[in-house]
């Protein structure tokens, strides 16, 4: 089986889609009484003992525990959690040409991502951290211009202070690994946020 068959998708109280967890992590929820399992098709839900009534179709997968073998949930509803959480946007050379906007942070010029690469502000040769206000986007000749020096032995200067965006990170669902039942659970704003980049 797949990887993909081995996570369901996490529901909060009020139906938003926030996390996928692993299908057995999903189960001790609904053990717990944490959480609910929806049938997708149907909407309809079930506590854990319901859901372990369900009869299997044949050749369904399942999993199998001491006591039970158990349809797999696809979607859980969490009882009482309702809200989004906020994910940071991850540190990424993606994400750091997209907060810089293409334009070089010491000359302001916008050459292209060829010719932009990220410059460490405290060279890592000094300790210079990778973090999201120690990168910036630099255009080749200011990069070739500061090399290993640190912003004052270069004489350079920064056109804004590097912060970690607070742009809404995308929900964290890879491409691909969708199941079908989870599409119409799954919030229209962050479907298209993830398709548009
Ligand atoms: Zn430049």
């Amino acid at each position: 089986m797949s990887v993909l068959a081995n996570r369901a998708l996490v529901l909060n109280r009020s139906w938003v889609a926030i996390s996928t967890t692993p299908v057995r992590s999903a189960l001790s929820l609904v053990y717990q009484e944490i959480a609910h399992v929806i049938l997708p098709d149907t909407y309809e839900t079930f506590d854990f003992n319901s859901w372990a009534d369900l009869k299997l179709a044949e050749g369904e997968h399942s999993i199998r525990t001491v006591r039970w073998e158990i349809k797999i949930p696809e979607v859980i509803l969490l009882r009482f959690y309702d809200r989004v959480p906020k994910r940071e946007v991850p540190f990424s050379r993606r994400n750091i040409y997209k907060r810089d906007l293409y334009v070089c942070q010491y000359c302001g010029s916008r050459p292209g991502s060829r010719e932009l690469s990220i410059d460490h502000i405290v060279p890592r040769s000094q300790g210079g951290k990778s973090t999201w206000v120690n990168c910036v986007l630099a255009c080749t000749n200011c990069n070739a211009y500061k090399a290993n020096r640190s912003l004052v032995s270069a004489s350079m200067r920064l056109i804004k202070q590097p912060r970690r965006p607070r742009w809404p990170a995308r929900f964290a669902l890879p491409m691909g690994s969708v199941r079908t039942s989870w599409s119409k659970f799954i919030n229209d704003r962050y479907w298209n946020v993830e398709l548009a980049e």
